[in-house]
């Protein structure tokens, strides 16, 4: 992540030193996350998806057990809350257990972040990354190298299943902002030449921008796109609306991040003609779920076991997640606050593995500028939340945006400052901003949490 001042000079660079900065930065993530270890484990999901029932159940048994007692001998947090609980944990013998333990919150974290961290580590050495905050409560990350590795080998895993490599091309839909507000002229994207990728600035697509962008793609060749299916969807509209053709298609989209609906997908896959494929996530990497052939989602059981739990009369269930893929932050029975839908029957795919037919209540909204754009991926606005327990976003007027926040007791007007920052860098300063400090951010009627909420007609 750029700090101020490299981003200030980012700005202010002509378009091939741009070009040149985003690809040394891909550079390091690069090296990051694609060494010899990715390749390795890599090599070692593309054989484990395969294992029985049998298998799969005494490895996610002995993980989790593991997980348990690291997280009990040398997570701070864990040792004093299961002494409260009274939790004993010879009674935890297998994954069935774990009903036993305390169900882990969002801002149980967010209250003792120097508490979660693992004595084995030294924070120093770990990497550190902020949530999206599509649930509303920023958090810090600290993950090991190992950890990096393994999340990244597990989304090629997903994606190898429709013949994606790390070295194809592609074009990213995500929630950096390669191109500055300011900039109305194309191009619209940034290269990173590395990972064999561009970045298409979301926040630029609009009905004054598609000429540019659609004469790019059809020049351009990319195996596939990847990022926010509702960036996707707004670009995909705008074809349809103005009759225009993508002539260049890549082979498949793969959507990441947050959720559209079935008819939106279906207005994605006319327009570009090629099949849609998902993966599900998030930066704490306690559960994770990739679509197979016949697009049902698949636990990532090498490093996660996904409990569900029924809500009244709704096919759609809470999800609690345990993961075991990172030592140095681990997340035992962590309410995410994303539901799914399991199906109990096996996948025709042939991988045993258990599945749900979809992932629930991740869909936001957009926020739109009284210029025309529909902006996607705003909740990365909310990640610079400081001091707030929770935050959200709420558009009632185009010409006006609300900040709904709940304070922690360090919450000063200096916090307000970055938020502002971010949201201006996105969506210009045409929009007004209101700040509301509440003790309560309200759910919807189905009690879930929306990260970004606007009642603008779409
Ligand atoms: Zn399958």
């Amino acid at each position: 992540m750029m700090n101020r001042f490299t981003e200030k000079l980012y700005q202010k660079f002509p378009y091939p030193l741009q070009n040149i900065s985003v690809s040394l930065y891909g550079l390091k993530l690069r090296r990051q996350r694609y060494n010899r270890s990715f390749q390795f484990m890599l090599e070692k999901l593309k054989r484990s998806e395969w294992e029985s029932k049998f298998e799969i159940l005494e490895h996610q048994n002995r993980n989790a057990i593991r997980i348990i007692h690291h997280a009990y001998e040398t997570v701070p947090f864990y040792k004093s809350w299961y002494d409260e609980h009274g939790v004993n944990l010879k009674q935890i013998q297998n994954i069935d257990d774990l009903k036993n333990l305390p169900i882990l919150k969002k801002d149980y974290i967010k209250k003792n972040p120097e508490q979660f961290i693992s004595s084995s580590f030294q924070k120093g050495k770990l990497i550190r990354t902020l949530t999206s905050g599509t649930t509303g409560t920023p958090l810090e990350v600290f993950q090991t190298q190992e950890s990096i590795n393994l999340q990244w080998a597990v989304f090629w895993r997903a994606r190898a299943r429709f013949g994606l490599t790390i070295h194809d091309k592609h074009l990213m839909f995500g929630a950096r902002i390669p191109v500055t507000q300011s900039h109305q002229s194309p191009p619209f994207w940034r290269h990173d030449y590395f990972n064999n990728r561009v970045y298409i600035s979301t926040n630029h697509i609009s009905e004054k921008t598609l000429p540019f962008i659609i004469e790019y793609l059809n020049e351009h060749e990319f195996d596939f796109y990847v990022g926010y299916p509702s960036a996707i969807y707004h670009l995909a509209r705008l074809i349809k609306e103005n009759d225009n053709r993508i002539f260049n298609r890549p082979k498949i989209i793969v959507f990441g991040s947050d959720a559209i609906s079935s008819s939106q997908s279906e207005l994605i896959k006319t327009v570009f003609g090629v099949p849609l494929t998902e993966f599900y996530g998030m930066v704490e990497f306690a559960g994770t779920m990739g679509h197979c052939e016949h697009k049902n989602f698949h636990v990532d059981h090498e490093h996660c076991y996904i409990e569900h739990s029924a809500i009244n009369g709704s096919g759609s269930q809470k999800l609690i997640m345990t993961g075991w893929g990172n030592d140095a932050m681990p997340f035992i029975r962590y309410d995410v606050g994303d539901y799914g839908t399991p199906v109990e029957s096996d996948c025709t795919c042939g991988r045993q593995t258990p599945i749900f037919s979809s992932i629930d209540g991740r869909m936001e909204d957009y926020i739109t500028t009284p210029d025309g754009r529909k902006l996607t991926g705003m909740n990365q606005v909310l990640k610079y939340g400081r001091n707030v327990l929770e935050i959200q976003l709420h558009q009632k007027h185009l010409h006006e945006i609300e900040f709904n926040i709940v304070p922690d007791i360090y919450f000063n007007e200096d916090d307000k400052k970055p938020l502002i920052r971010e949201f201006r860098k996105r969506a210009g300063n045409q929009i007004q901003i209101k700040f509301n400090l509440v003790n309560e951010i309200k759910k919807t009627s189905k009690g879930k949490f929306k990260a970004v909420i606007s009642e603008i007609d779409s």
